[in-house]
């Protein structure tokens, strides 16, 4: 028919029955603005006038042709070939792809999408569709067979056709970024059922307790995942709550000052809050141990920016050296050589204490000493900003020479980290 689009139609539809809508949707991405119902008898209407013309013109093998589309494609054929014979032929053929049964998958569906959005306090979803297989299969046949390229999957349409219909009979939004609820459809199980995307905080961390862990869900009560799934996810109607920290904070640290960076995920939310102080409240029900205070709401693709920012940790530790070796030792003396860490590049082996499961290898980094204070004999307190792949108890101990320098081989005495707090981060 000199063109290529108008040849695969003919072809198509002189070898499978179709409806106008899975015609058209074999041609989906080719012209905008319109359905796949349009586009479908758009071009069953062409190929009808084309061939007319055709048989107007004397070509009398055309009459076959019209009559083979008749049957296959109805419509605009059916009527021609009627007029041009006097003839009586069947109406079309069941379309080969959805078994004229599209309109009624949709229906259904929007009576059942819109009677689970009714049970939950929602205004805003998106529906997720598996594969209706057969019609895919069927689909994909005609595709591979006449090398189509402009075709949609039939769930892309079926997605659309129940999303707007929802839309305009019950006044939901549909809406693809962060939707109230996602409405999924299994059509091959006949399955609808609600999933409620998480909800993710980015949030500054302070945490006031010792021996509490961040992000450890086994340990009831004495993490503040754990905490937060059993004693928080309620409010939200929550499957559980997670978090995690931007660095690995040893459970026995405070994290004080300007706090530590953690995303903060709320499991299937039933029950959303607008205002990110609801939220903050909500996640605060343990204020002598921890504190969150929600700095944003993010993506999920943007979580792992979080912690690749970090560079450093900015620590106070209270430093014990060994007291026969410290005693003759002046504090200005000590404070100077803590100081000169600074200019050192550290070495540190896997601390020995870790052996067991990390492996063992050298890792360099470098500390700035910001502040030494002799709190009383033997003790000092030490503020220090480290790179984040140090190990901090080692830097101050020297772990038997594995991490070298260290505050102890500066110094020349044994020491002990007594207490270590995070004060903040460095990005
Ligand atoms: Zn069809």
């Amino acid at each position: 028919m000199g063109s290529g689009i108008l040849d695969q139609a003919v072809e198509v539809i002189k070898n499978y029955p179709l409806c106008d809508r899975c015609l058209g949707r074999l041609f989906a991405s080719l012209g905008t603005g319109l359905t796949n119902v349009e586009r479908g008898l758009s071009l069953k209407i062409l190929i009808a006038m084309h061939i007319h013309s055709r048989i107007v013109a004397g070509e009398d093998a055309y009459m076959d042709l019209l009559k083979q589309l008749s049957i296959n494609a109805g419509g605009p054929f059916l009527k021609l070939y009627r007029k041009l014979s006097n003839e009586e032929v069947p109406g079309r053929l069941t379309c080969y792809i959805c078994g004229d049964r599209f309109s009624d998958v949709v229906e259904e569906y929007v009576e059942k999408v819109a009677k689970i959005l009714r049970s939950y306090d929602v205004e805003t979803f998106l529906i997720g569709f598996r594969d209706p297989v057969e019609m895919e299969e069927a689909q994909q046949e005609i595709v591979d067979r006449f090398r189509l390229e402009h075709w949609e999957k039939v769930k892309e349409e079926l997605k659309r056709e129940i999303g707007k219909a929802v839309m305009s009979r019950y006044g939901y939004r549909a809406k693809y970024e962060d939707p109230d609820v996602v409405v999924e459809i299994d059509p091959v199980r006949d399955e609808v059922r609600a999933v409620f995307p998480s909800e993710i905080y980015v949030a500054r961390l302070r945490k006031y307790a010792r021996d509490l862990h961040i992000d450890s869900k086994a340990l009831y009560g004495n993490s503040i995942e754990s905490v937060l799934s059993e004693k928080a996810s309620g409010v939200f109607e929550a499957e559980y709550i997670s978090i995690k920290p931007s660095a690995r904070i040893y459970p026995g640290y405070r994290v004080i000052g300007s706090g530590l960076s953690v995303s903060v995920e709320i499991h299937s939310p039933k029950r959303r809050f607008r205002d990110v102080k609801s939220v903050e409240d909500a996640l605060n029900i343990d204020p002598e141990r921890y504190s969150l205070e929600i700095i944003s709401r993010v993506r999920r693709r943007n979580i792992g920016e979080l912690g690749g920012y970090i560079r450093r940790i900015v620590y106070r530790v209270l430093v014990h050296f060994d007291s026969e070796c410290i005693r003759d030792k002046a504090v200005e003396d000590v404070a100077e050589k803590i100081y000169g860490l600074s200019s050192e590049v550290i070495a540190q082996r896997t601390p020995s204490r870790m052996l067991r499961w990390k492996y063992d290898y050298t890792r360099y980094g470098r500390v700035k000493v910001v502040d030494v204070l002799g709190v009383s004999r033997g003790l000092f307190e030490v503020v220090l900003v480290s790179d984040k792949n140090l190990y901090i108890e080692e830097v101050v101990s020297g772990d038997y020479g594995r991490t070298d320098p260290s505050v102890s081989s500066v110094v020349g005495c044994g020491a002990t980290p007594v207490k270590i707090d995070v004060l903040g981060a460095e990005h």
